[in-house]
């Protein structure tokens, strides 16, 4: 099931590492090439500052947004210790003033340890993601991540145990990983208890190993179909176990228009993924009924558009398959997002 809406939902000041504190080079990663050395501009106290006042002095739809802080991009504690201090130091008195709620970062699961997690509770930190990938030893390897799947766990279990939201990202099509791999990941994290997950499929990015590899004819990414189905099945493990799933597939940017070598990405990628699961409840739902019944599905009105499908694709799937004959939408506010039900005879 879907988070619900965005009542309660943070208003995210977004802060830019630009890779600070990762020396290490996963084959997805083109941070040499877009920095020419690792590392790059550096992120300083003064425009944490002026960034969140920015932000805080726009005016905002729902004045009672929590506000919170989050440093992307790069992994946070892998930072020098006074650099991550003073960088949290320029949100503390902001916090002090009740006009932030909470601060987020992301970092790799390795670089999380009891030291770690008692510093980032002392600095205000209430959110931090890890960059998990993959919970397959091969894939991992594969991927030259520098970790195994045992440091995930132990960064979980530091987190969990600091009282942080953790939430953690898994990549689908990376080297070596398949889909019972990556179902197998999806099950391993679940079971983990992440407060949510984001999932990206692997692209290939101009200046990463898979570039070099996928140029000699080695790594062949996933179709956007089958990335598509494949983040689809990850998404029904999450939401079994009622795991958010905040975001699939990476967000359109002028760098990854630039960078992009090859690989499923689409602007809409998480439209597609909706798009699919509500065409396979459609199906079922519609499949189970008996002939002359009448055909009446209920969704949101706001899943109107993933329910028909990228130019109603959808619909004439079910068409094809001669389960649309007779077939009326009907669009109820009650109806749960990303649900569908049969409407039942009047
Ligand atoms: S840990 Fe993150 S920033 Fe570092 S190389 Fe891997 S993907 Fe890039």
């Amino acid at each position: 099931m879907a988070p619900s809406a965005a009542a309660a939902s943070p208003l995210v000041i977004p802060l830019f590492l630009a890779h600070q504190g990762c020396p290490h080079r996963c084959v997805f990663c083109n941070q040499y090439s877009i920095t020419g050395q690792a590392g790059g501009a550096q992120l300083a106290a003064g425009v944490v500052a002026e960034t969140i006042d920015t932000w805080l002095a726009r005016p905002r739809r729902l004045a009672d947004r929590p506000v919170q802080v989050a440093f992307y991009g790069g992994s946070f504690t892998g930072l020098a210790p006074d650099t991550q201090a003073e960088l949290l130091q320029a949100v503390a008195p902001y916090l002090v003033r009740g006009e932030v709620a909470t601060i987020r970062l992301s970092t790799r699961p390795d670089y999380v340890t009891a030291a770690t997690v008692a510093f980032l509770r002392d600095h205000g930190v209430g959110v931090v993601e890890l960059g998990v990938q993959s919970l397959d030893e091969a894939v991992l390897a594969a991927s030259r991540r520098g970790h195994g799947v045992e440091a995930v766990a132990r960064a979980f279990r530091e987190l969990k145990a600091g009282g942080f939201a953790v939430g953690g990202q898994l990549m689908v099509g990376l080297p070596g990983d398949s889909a019972r791999s990556a179902l197998a990941s999806a099950r391993a994290l679940a079971a983990l208890g992440p407060d949510f997950v984001r999932i990206y499929p692997a692209l290939v990015i101009r200046g990463s190993e898979l570039a070099r590899s996928y140029a000699a004819g080695g790594y062949r990414p996933l179709t956007l179909a089958r990335a598509v189905a494949l983040t689809a099945r990850l998404k029904a493990v999450f939401d079994r176990h009622h795991i958010p799933v905040v975001r699939m597939g990476l967000q359109a940017a002028d760098s990854l228009a630039r960078d992009l070598v090859a690989g499923p990405f689409h602007p809409a990628f998480g439209e597609l993924v909706l798009s699919r699961l509500l065409f396979r409840q459609a199906r079922r739902l519609l499949a189970a009924l008996p002939a002359g019944a009448p055909r009446v599905l209920v969704a949101s009105p706001a899943d109107q558009s993933i329910l028909r499908g990228p130019g109603n694709a959808s619909l004439a799937r079910l068409a094809a398959l001669g389960l649309a004959d007779g077939l009326e939408l009907s669009f109820d506010p009650a109806q749960p997002r990303h649900t569908l039900r049969l409407a039942t005879a009047p």
